[in-house]
C-alpha cells in the first residue's frame, strides 16, 4: 500500500513530523489503497520557511520565465494525463470521462496562467493617464507574498490549479494543503515541481487533514493570504484565522444553484442540460443545478423525460466504459445524502426517482439518483447544499415567480436559464443573483471566465484576470515628470 507520509518541502521529499494515519479509500471497491499522514504544524513551519525564502528570487525572475514554468508544468500534466485520470478515477470515484474533463480543465488552466504571466509582465510599469499636470504615475502589480491554499476532494487537479497556477504566475511562492481524501493525483504536483526544475521552495505540498495541516497553516503568521474551497463550516474558521493579523482571504464555499425552465422551452433540450447539472460527478459539485424551477404548463413532460433518462444512467466502476456515474467518494459523504434522504422520507416528499426505482451496485459508495417534486421551500432538501445526486423540483406560473424563487438563496454561486428564445433567457438571466449564469447550455467552465459566487458561496472570484488580481498588489510610484 502506498504511503504518503512524505511532505514536499523545498523540492524534498521530507518525512512528516505528524503520528497520525489516516486511511486513503477507492471508493469502488471500498478497498484502503494508501496511507496518508495527518500532517503537523512543525512540516507548516517547515513548509512555510522554505516558501518565504523562495519568494524574492521567484518574484525577481519576471512574468517571462514564470510562464515558462507554468507551460512546462501543462506539459508535464498533458504527459501523464491518462496516468492522472485514472488515479483521479479510483481515488475519487469519479467516471473516467469525467476525470478527462477534470484534467483537460487543469491543464488549460495553467496555460492560460502561462500567458497571463508574460501580460502581467509587460504591463509593469504603465504610466497612468490622469489631470495632475506636470506629475507622472506609474502602476506595478507586486505578489501579494507566501500563500497558503487549501482545497477540497471533488475536483482533484481542478481547484488547484485555479489556485498554484494565478498565484505562481503572480510571483507568489505557496503551500498547498491538498484534501486528505483524495491526495493521490495532487501528489503528482510535487512530483511535476523536481521533472520541470522548478526552483525551490516556490511550490511545497502538505498531506494532512485540518486539524493537522489545514488550521495550523491557516493561523501561521509567516502566511500573507489564503485561499480555500471547501465547505462553508470550514470557510468561516479560515476566514477568523484571517482575521488575525489582518490576513487577505479568498473563499470559494458551496452552492445551491437553480435551473429555471420557461415556458417556451424544448423539452427534450431542456431535460438533457438538467441532468448535466445535476448528476455530473454524481452530484458532487459546488455549482450543481440542485434545484429544478420549471414553468407549470412543462412539468409533467420534464419529470416524464427526466425520468426515462435518470433511468439510463449506468452506475458502476469508475473505470469501466460502460460507467455514467460512480459511487460517492467517501462513505461519510454518501451517509450525509443518506441523511437527506431520510428527511425527504420523513417530510414525504414526492419522488420522481429515489432507491425504490432502481438496484444498485453491490459494492460501492452509491447514492441512486434522485428527483423529488413539489418540494416545500422551507424543507431543508430545498435550502441546503446535498452534495449529491438529490434533484429538487418545484413548478412556477411566470418568469417573474421563478426569478424570485431562484434568488431565494442565501447562496449564489451559478444558475441556468434554458428558454426557446435566447435573448429572453439572457434577460432572465441578468436578473439572477450568482457568479456564473448559463443559458441554453451545459455548465460551461474556461479559464477565461471567473469563477466565484454572491452571498454564501464566497468571497473574490477565481479564473480570469480577476483570479490573477486575488495574488498581486497594486502599488503606484508617482513624482514630478520626466
Ligand atoms: P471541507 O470544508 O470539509 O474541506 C475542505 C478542505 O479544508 C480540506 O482540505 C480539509 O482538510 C480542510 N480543512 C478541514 N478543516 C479545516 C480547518 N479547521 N482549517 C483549515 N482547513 C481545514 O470541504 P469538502 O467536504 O472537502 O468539500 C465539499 C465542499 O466544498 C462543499 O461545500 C462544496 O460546495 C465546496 N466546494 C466549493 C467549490 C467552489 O468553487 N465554490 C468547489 C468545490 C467544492
Amino acid at each position: 500500500m502506498q504511503q504518503l507520509d512524505q511532505q514536499f518541502i523545498d523540492n524534498r521529499w521530507v518525512v512528516s513530523q505528524g503520528t497520525r494515519r489516516l486511511a486513503v479509500m477507492d471508493p469502488y471497491h471500498e478497498r484502503q489503497i494508501a496511507e496518508v499522514t495527518g500532517g503537523d504544524t512543525a512540516d507548516v513551519d517547515a513548509a512555510v520557511d522554505a516558501a518565504r525564502r523562495a519568494l524574492p528570487a521567484w518574484q525577481a525572475l519576471g512574468g517571462e520565465v514564470r510562464g515558462a514554468y507554468l507551460e512546462a508544468l501543462a506539459d508535464a500534466l498533458t504527459a501523464r494525463r491518462e496516468a492522472l485520470m485514472e488515479l483521479s478515477a479510483t481515488n475519487n470515484g469519479k467516471a473516467l470521462a469525467e476525470a478527462g474533463i477534470d484534467l483537460d480543465d487543469a491543464i488549460a488552466c495553467y496555460r492560460y496562467y502561462a500567458r497571463q504571466a508574460r501580460e502581467l509582465e509587460a504591463r509593469q510599469g504603465r504610466r497612468i493617464t490622469h489631470d495632475i499636470e506636470g506629475v507622472d504615475a506609474y502602476c506595478y502589480e507586486d505578489p501579494a507574498g507566501v500563500i497558503g491554499l487549501i482545497t477540497p476532494w471533488n475536483f482533484p487537479l481542478v481547484t488547484s490549479a485555479w489556485k498554484i497556477a494565478p498565484a505562481l504566475a503572480a510571483g507568489c511562492t505557496v503551500v498547498f494543503k491538498p484534501s486528505e481524501v483524495v491526495p493521490l493525483p495532487e501528489q503528482a504536483l510535487a512530483e511535476i515541481a523536481l521533472e520541470i526544475a522548478l526552483p525551490p521552495g516556490v511550490l511545497n505540498l502538505l498531506h494532512g487533514d485540518g486539524d493537522g495541516i489545514g488550521a495550523p497553516l491557516t493561523r501561521h503568521a509567516g502566511i500573507d493570504k489564503l485561499s480555500f474551497t471547501g465547505s462553508n463550516a470550514v470557510g468561516e474558521r479560515v476566514m477568523q484565522a484571517a482575521a488575525e493579523g489582518s490576513r487577505g482571504v479568498s473563499l470559494e464555499l458551496g452552492g445551491k444553484s437553480p435551473i429555471l425552465v420557461l415556458d417556451d422551452a424544448e423539452i427534450d433540450q431542456a431535460a438533457d442540460w438538467v441532468m448535466a447539472g445535476i448528476y455530473f460527478n454524481s452530484g458532487q459539485i459546488c455549482s450543481a443545478t440542485s434545484r429544478l424551477i420549471v414553468h407549470e404548463s412543462l412539468t409533467e413532460a420534464l419529470y416524464e423525460a427526466l425520468a426515462t433518462r435518470i433511468d439510463a444512467i449506468r452506475l458502476g466502476n469508475p473505470l469501466g466504459t460502460e460507467t455514467d456515474m460512480g459511487p460517492m467518494t467517501s462513505q461519510r459523504q454518501r451517509d450525509r445524502v443518506r441523511d437527506y434522504l431520510a428527511i425527504a422520507e420523513r417530510e414525504d416528499l414526492q419522488a420522481v426517482r429515489d432507491a425504490r426505482h432502481r438496484q444498485l451496485p453491490e459494492q460501492g459508495y452509491f447514492i441512486a439518483p434522485t428527483l423529488y417534486r413539489d418540494v416545500p421551500t422551507e424543507s431543508r432538501l430545498w435550502r441546503e447544499e446535498i452534495f449529491g445526486p438529490v434533484l429538487c423540483a418545484r413548478s412556477v406560473a411566470s418568469d417573474a415567480e421563478a426569478i424570485a424563487l431562484a434568488n431565494a438563496s442565501d447562496f449564489g454561486l451559478a444558475a441556468t436559464v434554458i428558454s426557446g428564445d435566447p435573448q429572453r433567457a439572457k434577460h432572465v438571466g441578468r436578473a439572477l443573483r450568482a457568479g456564473n449564469i448559463w443559458y441554453n447550455s451545459e455548465q460551461i467552465v474556461m479559464p477565461e471566465a471567473s469563477w466565484g459566487g454572491f452571498g454564501h458561496s464566497g468571497i473574490g472570484r477565481e479564473l480570469g484576470p480577476w483570479g490573477l488580481a486575488a495574488y498581486l498588489e497594486v502599488k503606484h510610484l508617482i513624482g514630478p515628470a520626466d
